[in-house]
């Protein structure tokens, strides 16, 4: 205790050497003034001079000493009974320091006889207990997940669907613009050959008539009138240099045969190994090989086919024939054949001009057509260029209209977060969220103010799970100024 009575019944401190009174038992108590612990008085003999006080520990004394001196240690009598209260103020509160723990029974009874009063516990021992946090922190903490999703966020997503949508046109246009660059070199191209085809029509007329190659491009559309007399033509030109070659050989074979050289006889030829046909057998004689070395050699000559047959092949004779009517009459067949090819040719020659004025015609119009062609893709490639440049410019402003839509109401994110944080701040002021670890079941009956000393500050328990901060300057004052803090 940190009050004793002196013999006038005046409060004294405890000082060294000292003896006193207990203003409650009024046994003899002795001053205890060491070095450590603050000075106190101590019971001579040792007893409880109060059924309810507990062993005294510093933190008590430390309390009470904060208190004016008549303020400790009161003794209030009341329905027959007498406990010394640790601290009382003028208001008649009483502040009850409890630093080990107490059955809930206890602290009924206290309460009840009490009735005006509030709890100082020393949560020292325990604050590992609890857990404990900010609710400011917490709140702000919540407020600021879904603010930070917001503005990161960046508003609504639907603004930029007209920029999408003017992304995907500018794409096709840029598609197309790169679809008729393709077309311009392909048309170029062509340009190219038709002019170059232009310089030399009937070289490329021929190339065109060949069968296989009719069909390539730009000979693709030409039909020439007269191609089929042509053919017709050419094919007639061939066969008949080929008739023209096989009677020209049978005329040299002829003319080549040995010459007969008996007087009368010079327009007879040996026939030799060549064959004759039974038919000539008029044509023909024959000379007895025994007498061709005399001067008057054996001729015989032939009066049917059947007597020819009998005679001609004999190893006895020589075969002659007079080839003259043969001979004259495959010249005129061959000039008249010449003839004739000479005219064919001459026909193929002017068909062959005619086709290449139309071929030539053909690919004027080509070139005039496929130049037409060239214009409208440049044109059309211009207007493709400038519609990209208009689509770009649009992009380029919905873009900065979205990004400014997108500035203000992060503007008014950041205001509304700002507003919003001012009043979790001022709602959740000292406010603090507690948990029990192991939980003390005995001070949920309490029914009086509890307070928690947890050393640097206080805690208020304001419920299950809320505790209201309160520094020991501002809970003394309240309390001494015979509030309730
Ligand atoms: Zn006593």
């Amino acid at each position: 205790m940190l009050r004793a009575l002196n013999e006038n019944n005046g409060s004294i401190h405890p000082t060294k050497g000292a003896m006193g009174y207990c203003p409650n038992c009024g046994k003899g108590v002795r001053a205890y003034c060491g070095e450590i612990y603050t000075h106190h008085w101590k019971h001579l003999e040792l007893e409880h001079c109060d059924s309810w006080s507990e062993k005294e520990s510093e933190w008590h004394r430390t309390w009470k000493k904060a208190f004016p001196l008549d303020w400790q240690e009161v003794i209030i009598k009341k329905w027959g009974e007498q406990h010394i209260a640790d601290i009382r103020n003028p208001s008649g509160t009483v502040l009850e320091l409890q630093h080990s723990s107490i059955s809930s029974e206890t602290i009924r009874i206290r309460e009840e006889f009490y009735e005006d009063m509030i709890w100082l516990l020393d949560a020292q021992p325990f604050k590992h207990n609890f857990h404990i946090y900010s609710l400011v922190r917490y709140q702000l903490r919540v407020m600021e997940d879904s603010y930070s999703n917001l503005i990161d966020w960046g508003g609504p997503e639907n603004e930029d669907e007209h920029i999408i949508g003017a992304k995907k046109e500018l794409e096709e246009i840029k598609r197309k613009i790169s679809d008729l660059e393709w077309q311009h070199n392909r048309t170029k191209g062509s340009i190219g050959e038709l002019q170059e085809k232009l310089k030399k029509p009937g070289t490329h007329l021929r190339k065109v008539l060949r069968p296989n190659n009719f069909y390539l491009r730009h000979q693709s559309g030409f039909k020439p009138t007269a191609k089929k007399e042509y053919e017709e033509k050419k094919a007639k030109i061939k066969s008949s240099g080929e008739v023209i070659t096989i009677k020209s050989e049978k005329l040299e074979k002829i003319i080549d045969l040995e010459d007969c050289r008996f007087v009368g006889m010079e327009h007879f030829k040996y026939v030799g190994s060549a064959r004759v046909a039974p038919r000539n057998f008029k044509r023909c004689c024959a000379i007895q090989k025994e007498s061709g070395g005399t001067l008057f050699p054996e001729v015989r000559y032939f009066n049917s086919e059947w007597d020819f047959k009998q005679t001609a092949t004999s190893p006895k004779y020589h075969l002659l024939i007079d080839p003259s009517d043969i001979v004259e009459g495959l010249r005129v067949e061959i000039s008249h054949l010449r003839k004739e090819r000479k005219n064919l040719k001459k026909e193929k020659r002017e068909l062959f001009q005619t086709m290449e004025a139309e071929f030539l015609n053909f690919l004027q119009s080509n070139l005039v057509q496929t130049k037409k062609e060239l214009q409208k893709i440049i044109s059309e490639t211009e207007k493709l260029q400038r519609k990209k440049k208009e689509v770009k410019t649009k992009i380029a402003g919905l873009k900065e209209e979205a990004k400014k839509r997108r500035e203000a109401s992060e503007k008014a994110l950041i205001q509304q977060r700002r507003i919003e944080k001012g009043d979790i701040m001022k709602r959740y002021q000292g406010l603090y969220g507690y948990r029990w670890k192991h939980r003390r079941k005995s001070w949920d009956f309490s029914s009086m103010p509890i307070y928690l000393d947890f050393g640097p500050h206080i805690f208020k328990v304001l419920d299950q799970s809320t505790f209201r901060k309160i520094s020991k300057d501002a809970f003394m004052d309240t309390f001494k100024n015979g509030g309730i803090p």
